[in-house]
Protein backbone atom coordinates (compact mmCIF):
# COMPACT_ATOMS: atom_id res chain seq x y z
CA UNK A 1 0.00 0.00 0.00
CA UNK A 2 1.56 2.95 -1.25
CA UNK A 3 -0.20 5.72 1.27
CA UNK A 4 0.03 3.92 4.23
CA UNK A 5 2.21 4.92 6.57
CA UNK A 6 2.74 1.40 8.43
CA UNK A 7 3.99 -0.14 5.14
CA UNK A 8 6.78 2.74 4.30
CA UNK A 9 8.02 2.65 8.28
CA UNK A 10 8.27 -1.23 7.89
CA UNK A 11 9.91 -0.77 3.65
CA UNK A 12 12.57 2.04 5.63
CA UNK A 13 11.05 4.76 4.11
CA UNK A 14 10.33 7.02 6.46
CA UNK A 15 12.27 7.26 10.07
CA UNK A 16 10.87 5.38 13.11
CA UNK A 17 12.54 3.97 16.27
CA UNK A 18 12.37 0.55 16.01
CA UNK A 19 12.95 -2.11 18.87
CA UNK A 20 12.26 -4.85 17.93
CA UNK A 21 11.72 -6.68 14.31
CA UNK A 22 11.47 -10.81 12.87
CA UNK A 23 9.30 -12.03 10.07
CA UNK A 24 6.39 -10.80 10.68
CA UNK A 25 6.66 -7.74 13.29
CA UNK A 26 8.21 -4.87 13.65
CA UNK A 27 7.89 -3.08 17.18
CA UNK A 28 8.16 0.54 17.43
CA UNK A 29 7.92 3.58 19.23
CA UNK A 30 4.64 5.46 18.78
CA UNK A 31 5.32 8.85 17.88
CA UNK A 32 2.35 10.36 20.17
CA UNK A 33 2.90 8.16 23.40
CA UNK A 34 0.22 8.29 26.03
CA UNK A 35 2.47 6.41 28.66
CA UNK A 36 5.58 6.17 29.48
CA UNK A 37 5.97 2.99 27.19
CA UNK A 38 4.32 3.02 23.74
CA UNK A 39 4.71 1.12 21.50
CA UNK A 40 3.55 -0.63 18.31
CA UNK A 41 3.68 -4.43 17.12
CA UNK A 42 3.10 -3.89 13.35
CA UNK A 43 1.83 -7.01 11.38
CA UNK A 44 4.49 -6.34 8.08
CA UNK A 45 1.50 -7.39 5.87
CA UNK A 46 -0.81 -4.84 4.90
CA UNK A 47 -3.85 -6.11 6.55
CA UNK A 48 -6.20 -2.91 7.04
CA UNK A 49 -8.19 -4.57 10.60
CA UNK A 50 -9.01 -7.82 12.10
CA UNK A 51 -12.27 -8.83 10.22
CA UNK A 52 -9.87 -8.28 6.97
CA UNK A 53 -7.49 -11.50 8.32
CA UNK A 54 -7.00 -14.50 6.38
CA UNK A 55 -6.61 -17.40 7.84
CA UNK A 56 -2.74 -17.92 7.02
CA UNK A 57 -2.46 -14.59 8.57
CA UNK A 58 -4.17 -15.41 11.75
CA UNK A 59 -1.95 -18.84 12.01
CA UNK A 60 1.27 -16.50 12.08
CA UNK A 61 -0.50 -13.95 14.87
CA UNK A 62 0.29 -16.50 17.40
CA UNK A 63 3.69 -15.04 17.08
CA UNK A 64 2.39 -11.89 18.39
CA UNK A 65 1.94 -12.97 22.26
CA UNK A 66 6.25 -14.34 22.20
CA UNK A 67 6.65 -10.55 20.41
CA UNK A 68 4.84 -8.63 23.12
CA UNK A 69 7.18 -10.84 26.04
CA UNK A 70 10.15 -10.49 24.14
CA UNK A 71 9.81 -6.64 23.99
CA UNK A 72 8.29 -5.92 27.50
CA UNK A 73 10.98 -8.68 29.04
CA UNK A 74 13.75 -6.49 27.34
CA UNK A 75 12.07 -3.60 29.26
CA UNK A 76 11.74 -5.30 32.75
CA UNK A 77 7.57 -4.11 31.82
CA UNK A 78 5.01 -6.23 34.34
CA UNK A 79 2.08 -4.67 33.97
CA UNK A 80 0.90 -3.41 30.28
CA UNK A 81 -2.54 -2.92 28.39
CA UNK A 82 -2.61 -4.06 24.97
CA UNK A 83 -5.03 -1.93 22.50
CA UNK A 84 -5.72 -3.17 18.94
CA UNK A 85 -8.70 -1.07 16.93
CA UNK A 86 -10.50 -1.69 14.64
CA UNK A 87 -12.22 1.32 12.46
CA UNK A 88 -13.27 4.80 12.76
CA UNK A 89 -15.37 4.31 15.91
CA UNK A 90 -12.92 2.45 17.60
CA UNK A 91 -10.09 4.88 17.07
CA UNK A 92 -8.45 3.46 14.21
CA UNK A 93 -6.06 6.50 12.68
CA UNK A 94 -3.91 4.01 10.65
CA UNK A 95 -5.64 1.08 9.07
CA UNK A 96 -2.89 -1.50 9.09
CA UNK A 97 -3.23 -4.33 11.71
CA UNK A 98 -1.20 -2.86 14.82
CA UNK A 99 -1.19 -3.78 18.86
CA UNK A 100 -0.76 -0.85 21.12
CA UNK A 101 1.36 -1.86 23.67
CA UNK A 102 0.95 0.53 26.64
CA UNK A 103 2.86 0.61 30.29
CA UNK A 104 4.99 3.19 33.06
CA UNK A 105 2.20 4.86 34.75
CA UNK A 106 -1.57 3.84 36.19
CA UNK A 107 -3.98 3.41 33.60
CA UNK A 108 -7.43 4.29 34.00
CA UNK A 109 -10.72 1.63 33.58
CA UNK A 110 -11.73 0.92 29.68
CA UNK A 111 -14.70 3.49 28.64
P1 LIG B 1 -4.58 3.69 15.90
O1 LIG B 1 -5.34 4.94 16.32
O2 LIG B 1 -4.91 2.49 16.72
O3 LIG B 1 -4.69 3.46 14.41
O4 LIG B 1 -3.07 4.00 16.23
C1 LIG B 1 -2.21 4.66 15.35
C2 LIG B 1 -1.02 5.09 16.16
O5 LIG B 1 0.05 5.31 15.28
C3 LIG B 1 -1.21 6.40 16.95
O6 LIG B 1 -1.02 6.15 18.34
C4 LIG B 1 -0.15 7.33 16.36
O7 LIG B 1 0.44 8.15 17.34
C5 LIG B 1 0.85 6.35 15.77
N1 LIG B 1 1.63 6.85 14.65
C6 LIG B 1 1.19 7.49 13.54
N2 LIG B 1 2.20 7.78 12.71
C7 LIG B 1 3.32 7.30 13.31
C8 LIG B 1 4.71 7.28 12.96
N3 LIG B 1 5.16 7.83 11.82
N4 LIG B 1 5.58 6.70 13.82
C9 LIG B 1 5.15 6.16 14.97
N5 LIG B 1 3.86 6.13 15.35
C10 LIG B 1 2.96 6.70 14.55
ZN1 LIG C 1 0.12 -0.71 5.38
Amino acid sequence: MSDCVFCKIIAGQIPSEKVYEDEEFIVIKDIRPVAPTHLLAIYKKHVPTINDLELEDSKKMWRLFEVIKTVTKQRNIESYRIVQNNGKDSGQEVPHIHFHIIAGRRLGALG
